[in-house]
């Protein structure tokens, strides 16, 4: 048996899919997608350890994936009584219109990714026009707090951040009508920054935790819940055991984001035998189809029920946005010395969870 080293350690699912945003801060790499995928996450969720009571989806941008809903009716809410969907906001308030039963019945909270106060700064980090401007995100944060979610604004900071820089963004949320905003170190040392210092020196400090390998502070400010994160960029490599799950869409699951270090949980022959079994079927069925239509002598087509033996999520959302249009709207501008392209800027950093 696995060796844990915190008491809710986190799944995380990694929803297959593209981004739109090219934040300089990011470490997510877009990965080939296993067959199958469903029916192994599916197997992981059917395996993992009762330790695992929650559930984090993260991307890429989880609402540009088909694959975002196939993965929240496999959730068993009863199982994973806390799940949380972390987005640059981008299609949500579609998704959360368009999906409102589903979303309301397994999602409890969202986390919205947001760099800056000021929506044309926020683009500039985001490295996209196609993130959403703060009237966006006030409407979908509406119709999440309509659907009973709770909302927290996540907001990466840097050691440039001011303090008027966290005042905005507390001002920010209190506009958008979220409930609680989440500054969190980018990757790398849990040593507080010198403006979380600063604050803890001001506003009284509610709560204060962590593990070896992550670190956070909630405090009330201004009357908004105000929580400070650090983690380091790979918490696997800091102690012997296991902090977090991590589903990859190429279908493995490991103890770390990089996906090097395997766990396995899962029932592999189980899973073959479901595997064979859905093949049986659909080839039975195949069969059918193609004897009935030669009866009837018709012309004998291609069947697609192929898709059907992996559960392939059959999306037929007509407002889906194309993500060649999204990506069209990134900036071509890019400022030398700054590997990814991103442009300069030099405020507050906010963002998102493990990835954002
Ligand atoms: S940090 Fe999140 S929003 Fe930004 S590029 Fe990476 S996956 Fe996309």
């Amino acid at each position: 048996m696995q060796n844990f080293l915190v008491k809710d350690p986190n799944f995380s699912i990694i929803v297959p899919g593209p981004c739109n945003a090219q934040c300089s801060f990011c470490f997510w790499k877009q990965q080939i997608i296993a067959d199958f995928y469903l029916l192994k996450l599916q197997n992981t969720l059917n395996n993992i350890p009762k330790e695992f009571t929650q559930i984090s989806l993260t991307g890429g941008e989880p609402c540009l994936s088909y694959f975002l809903i196939p993965i929240l009716q496999t959730i068993d809410k009863k199982r994973f009584p806390k799940v949380v969907l972390t987005t640059n906001g981008t299609s949500l308030f579609r998704v959360l219109e368009k999906h409102s039963l589903l979303i309301k019945d397994k999602i409890k909270y969202i986390n919205i990714s947001r760099h800056h106060y000021i929506d044309n700064n926020n683009r500039k980090i985001f490295g996209t026009e196609s993130v959403p401007d703060k009237f966006e995100i006030k409407k979908a944060i509406n119709l999440a707090k309509n659907l009973g979610i709770e909302t927290t604004i996540n907001c990466v900071i840097s050691e440039k951040t001011m303090e008027q820089d966290i005042y905005s963004m507390i001002g920010f949320v209190h506009e958008v009508g979220a409930k609680n905003i989440c500054f969190r170190k980018q990757h790398g040392s849990l040593e507080p920054t010198e403006i979380e210092k600063c604050f803890s020196k001001h506003y009284p400090i509610i709560t204060e935790g962590g593990c070896p390998v992550c670190r956070s502070k909630l405090q009330k400010i201004l009357g908004t819940n105000v929580s400070w994160k650090a983690s380091s960029i790979e918490p696997s490599k800091e102690g012997d055991g296991i902090f977090e799950a991590v589903f990859h869409p190429n279908g493995n699951l490991t103890a770390d984001w990089n996906g090097n270090i395997e766990l396995n949980f899962n029932d592999e022959d189980n899973m073959n035998k479901k595997v064979l079994a859905k093949i049986a079927d659909a080839l039975i069925s195949i069969g059918n189809e193609l004897k009935n239509l030669a009866e009837d002598n018709n012309e004998v087509e291609k069947s697609n029920d192929s898709e059907d033996l992996v559960n392939f999520p059959k999306y037929d959302d007509n407002d889906f946005p194309s993500f060649s249009d999204l990506k069209k709207e990134i900036p071509k501008k890019t400022v030398k010395g700054r590997a990814s392209g991103f442009p300069e800027y030099d405020g507050c950093y906010p963002a998102g969870d493990k990835h954002c």
